[in-house]
């Protein structure tokens, strides 16, 4: 009994400690709201608070800045054929001497007559249905954004982007493209594979089933906007029956970004001139009075006086595309390096072993071996470079010429290549 009635007499002290405590709570937000002093100013009148009221009223405007800020209604506008700033500012609530005001503004920075169809504008209104900021899609990673309050204020900011790379790997069943998307990899990469390859490779024919397609690229994201930029490709591998075309991507001493094979050979490489070694040029191309038949007759190639048995290169990356006799041309090889160029090799004593019709070779591989086989006077090589299946000088064809890594420029491309193939096969198989 003694002790309920101690409770009755503690209670109102208990209520009171509590209210206490509740306007500490009430003080101590407060000083966070200190912060917010700058909308305080505008939306209150200062001298007609009194202290009681005051922390009352700076909780108010407290909520109102919350609102302002994290719970603004987004609304994104896409733009149509024949809309203007004007007309889709004119969707919104705003006065026509505001949405001059607001055009004017932006002009300053951004020429509004830049807006493309189908791009988008987000606009973002308050509880008041009042648009309070614009934002406007500059570029991939840079934005226009446009307060509206009591003045307006337009900025231009640049979003931080966040790079990485990835790697993919699959096997083409149909087609480059289609597996490629299959697989998940880019449209913007698979363009760029076909023309990192287009000089080795013919991509509608020489793609076999299981061709093995390895890639390592980087890639830009832009978290504020959700935009995904594709960057190059560190890595390329295109590995055909065995037969592998790789390429790394490396910072050359001149300052380009451009790719060479693990032996330092830029992608860009041109058909070999002189598919042997240790050869005599004997016969140059054009008119010439035939050895045999003693008539004027076109010579469509060159020819090389080299000893019996002198291997062959292949003068480029390709297909063999025909290998056997061939009338006056004896024991024949032509090559198909890609849509435009073929070589042909005349005279042969024999074919290197493994090379057959729609066999792969890769520029500089032996091909077969100099000979005297069909209308030949004596050991020697005929080449022929044909564009578009006509034959064309060699000695003349300007191609661009493919940079050759040595040195010291090697040495830091070997480490450069280390690290870009360790990274690939990290992302790979981690
Ligand atoms: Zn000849």
């Amino acid at each position: 009994m003694i002790f309920r009635l101690k409770i009755l007499y503690l209670l109102p002290f208990l209520i009171g400690y509590y209210l206490f405590y509740l306007e500490y709570l009430n003080l101590s937000s407060s000083s966070d709201l200190i912060k917010n002093t700058e909308i305080f100013h505008n939306i209150t009148d200062e001298s007609k608070i009194t202290k009681n009221n005051l922390n009352i009223q700076k909780k108010e405007i407290y909520v109102e800045k919350k609102t302002a800020q994290n719970n603004l209604k987004k609304v994104e506008i896409t733009i149509s054929k024949g809309d203007t700033m004007f007309s889709i500012l004119k969707k919104f609530n705003f006065k026509n001497k505001e949405i001059v005001n607001i055009i004017d503004e932006i002009q300053k920075l951004f020429d509004l007559r830049k807006l493309k169809i189908n791009e988008k504008i987000v606009f973002y209104k308050d509880a008041k249905d009042e648009v309070k900021k614009i934002i406007i899609n500059l570029d991939i990673d840079s934005i226009l954004i446009t307060e509206i309050n009591k003045n307006i204020k337009v900025e231009k900011k640049i979003l931080e982007k966040f790079s990485y790379q990835e790697s993919k790997e699959f096997y083409i069943q149909e087609s480059l493209y289609s597996d490629g998307l299959k697989n998940n990899l880019p449209q913007d990469i698979l363009i760029k594979i076909i023309k990192l390859f287009s000089f080795d490779l013919d991509f509608q024919r020489d793609i076999r089933e299981n061709t093995l397609v390895s890639v390592s690229y980087e890639i830009n994201e832009i978290k504020e906007n959700n935009k995904i930029e594709y960057k190059d490709i560190n890595y390329a591998l295109i590995s055909i029956n065995g037969k592998e075309l790789e390429y790394f991507k490396f910072l050359t001493d001149d300052g380009f970004v451009d790719y060479f094979n693990r032996e330092g050979k830029n992608v860009k490489k041109s058909i070999l001139k002189t598919p042997l070694d240790g050869a005599r040029l004997s016969s140059n191309f054009g008119m010439r009075k035939h050895p045999i038949s003693g008539f004027n007759k076109m010579h469509k190639g060159v020819d090389f006086a080299a000893p019996k048995g002198t291997p062959i290169y292949a003068g480029g990356n390709g297909v063999v595309e025909y290998i056997g006799r061939n009338g006056g041309y004896g024991k024949y090889i032509r090559i198909r390096h890609n849509n435009d160029y073929k070589t042909a090799y005349a005279h042969l004593s024999g074919y290197k072993k493994g090379i057959y019709k729609g066999a792969r070779v890769n520029q500089g591989e032996i091909i077969g071996y100099v000979g005297s086989t069909g209308n030949s006077t004596g050991p020697h090589l005929h080449y022929e470079i044909l564009f578009q299946n006509k034959q064309i000088n060699p000695l003349t064809l300007k191609l661009p010429s493919g940079k050759i890594l040595v040195g010291e420029e090697f040495e830091r491309f070997t480490r450069s290549l280390k690290n870009i193939y360790a990274s690939h096969l990290n992302l790979l198989y981690e």
